[in-house]
């Protein structure tokens, strides 16, 4: 536990006198099935759940998702009135879904054991499998994964209401409310990392979170589903060739291509991709991402962010598995020149010299993972998961210089210090940024009021 984190929390927690009094979510309208299924899949509602008869149920095992037709994950087990039941889960939005499927007269779904969905209706209605038992039921709830449905909103770009307090506060005050913000966000990634490992083993979560992390600020969600498809287990039983046909096949940016519309070098790359492809895109059919949107976002994205720029990023950081990986293993291991110097290190033989498929070659080599990306996995994957094991690792981690070109920080500056003489002072270091990032999320993206009533300028006298 890191001791500043707590004071943070109390100082939220009182500002909202009860988190929990917040007003009730609605579900993000982004949100599609496939959303849902893979935030399911990496635990982000949480293991423990009231069901619709108000009885106590755990996850045990979040089994497979399952890719062929059926239940949506299988092999899964929960615990429930004293026993453990092992079946199959189904996520539906809506209750109604099971019936409207035909999922009650389907005999693939005599084992689910569970069904999950996201919108109930207003009459009671039973999930029953061919053979008339009830499946247990469960509500989910965008509370239960409040981080992951923050409204997509912006504060205004304008100093707020706090920036007047803050101006008048000791250089030291500040600096102690951004430490414990930064030790308060960092142990809550680190919980979340720490509860991926727990479900699907800590070398998966690595590379979940890695892939995650490759999604830059876009496509973070299809990166993870990518990874969660393809499995590491599976993808490093495969060749390079074989496992960059599937990671460009299940994104479906292989099909998305035409042939004529590429450059000679890129037709020679795809040829030695479908080459593999062709062989296993039966059994990946159901799993195809669509490359547009709304599963891709590509508008508005730099050409260096490109998500097919990325996918090549996984494929390279694959291919050297164990030396990217080996310093996230063991905390005993953690070396950050090492992994920061893999990382750096990357190459790709197509993707060095390339920004999309339809991209003529770039002259110069471009990094497979840049400085900023890397520094984004040093504060929400790798200090995360490794200062949770040994919390003084976070002495290092407060050494790390701010280096990301984050417009949400340029956000956050502007609306908590305002014209404040000293901002740049509180902006050096990636744990600062971080501290300032989380308060802007717990106040200036909550507050509907134009600042009127937020609760932070008072509260900070308190701080002081
Ligand atoms: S919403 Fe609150 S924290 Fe954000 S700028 Fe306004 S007063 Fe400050």
């Amino acid at each position: 536990m890191l001791p500043l984190s707590l004071r943070y929390r109390s100082f939220l927690e009182s500002a909202f006198s009860d988190l929990q009094e917040r007003p009730s979510l609605t579900w993000d309208a982004s949100l599609s099935e496939l959303d849902l299924q893979s935030l399911w899949f990496a635990g982000e509602f949480g293991a423990e759940f009231t069901t619709a008869e108000g009885k106590q149920i755990s996850i045990r095992d979040y089994g497979i998702w399952n890719h062929a037709s059926g239940p949506d994950f299988t092999g899964c087990a929960v615990q429930y009135d004293g026993k453990t039941l092992r079946g199959d889960i189904e996520l539906d939005p809506d209750v109604r879904d099971w019936e409207r499927h035909g999922h009650g007269a389907n005999t693939a779904y005599e084992n689910v054991v569970l069904h999950l969905y996201t919108t109930s209706s207003s009459a009671r209605l039973y999930t029953r499998t061919a053979q008339h038992r009830e499946v247990i039921q469960v509500l989910l709830t965008p509370e239960m994964l409040r981080a992951n449905v923050r409204p997509k909103r912006t504060a205004e770009a304008r100093p707020g209401r706090c920036s007047t307090p803050l101006r008048e506060m000791g250089e030291s005050a500040i600096a102690a409310l951004l430490e414990s913000a930064a030790q308060y966000r960092l142990q809550r990634k680190g919980k979340k990392i720490h509860a991926i490992v727990r479900i699907h083993g800590r070398e998966q979560a690595i590379y979940q979170c890695l892939a995650n992390a490759l999604g830059y600020r876009n496509n973070q969600r299809p990166f993870t589903i990518l990874a969660q498809r393809l499995p590491l287990r599976m993808m490093l039983k495969q060749s390079e060739a074989q496992r960059e046909a599937l990671l460009f096949g299940v994104s479906g940016f292989l099909e998305a291509v035409r042939y004529e519309d590429t450059e000679p070098e890129t037709r020679l790359y795809l040829r030695a991709i479908w080459k593999q492809w062709w062989k296993q895109r039966a059994a990946y059919a159901d799993w195809l991402l669509p490359p547009n949107q709304p599963v891709w976002q590509i508008a508005g994205s730099r050409p260096g962010n490109h998500p097919q720029r990325r996918v090549g990023a996984l494929s390279a950081m694959l291919r050297y598995w164990k030396r990217v990986s080996a310093p996230l293993l063991d905390v005993n291991s953690w070396n950050r020149k090492a992994f920061t110097d893999t990382l750096l290190a990357l190459e790709h033989d197509y993707w060095s010299q390339h920004y999309t498929l339809l991209a003529t070659p770039s002259k110069n080599s471009i990094a497979i993972i840049g400085k900023s990306r890397v520094q984004e996995m040093l504060a929400n994957i790798a200090y995360p998961l490794l200062t949770l094991e040994d919390a003084r690792l976070w002495e290092d981690y407060k050494k790390l210089p701010a280096v990301l070109d984050n417009q949400k920080v340029r956000r956050a500056t502007l609306r908590l210090f305002g014209e404040h003489l000293n901002a740049a002072k509180f902006q050096k270091r990636l744990f600062q940024q971080q501290g300032l990032l989380q308060i802007y999320e717990d106040y200036c993206l909550e507050d509907d009021s134009a600042c009127s009533e937020c609760p932070f300028p008072e509260r900070l006298k308190e701080w002081s």
